[in-house]
């Protein structure tokens, strides 16, 4: 995966902001979603996914119906999707078990973006990937 530059939407990057706020201490999972058929190509539309995981204050999984749901509502000839999730008290970096926790559903993705609150609700900071 190589570091990436994306643009979001104002509302998407509000929702994804309140989301991740929301679930803190928890990690929070999302999608952002950026329609082929109205370029610019901007990221304008934030998806709340469940976070699965038994400890989600250090982790996140998908379940799979919700991967399902995703293919058959999102086609990629169609949509880019970049999958979120969010670091409550760590650096936006990716862990390993991220790379794990992603290792069979990565190609369904555009990318990935992590929103990083260790710095407080006030000072998010990012980094997104390219798949
Ligand atoms: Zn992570």
């Amino acid at each position: 995966m190589r570091p990436a530059t994306v643009q979001l939407s104002a509302p998407a990057h509000q929702q994804l902001l309140d989301h991740s706020q929301t679930a803190a201490p928890e990690e929070c999972c999302g999608l952002l979603l950026r329609s082929h058929a109205n370029p610019p190509l901007v990221y304008h539309t934030y998806v709340k996914l469940q976070n699965a995981a038994t400890n989600r204050t250090h982790t996140f999984q998908l379940e799979q119906h919700q991967l399902i749901d995703l293919v058959y509502r999102y086609p990629r000839s169609k949509w880019d999707i970049l999958f979120v999730h969010s670091h409550p008290s760590a650096p936006p970096v990716l862990s390993q078990a991220d790379i794990q926790g992603l290792a069979l559903s990565s190609s369904l993705f555009s990318g990935l973006l992590i929103v990083s609150l260790q710095h407080g609700n006030e000072h998010p900071t990012y980094a997104c990937y390219e798949v």
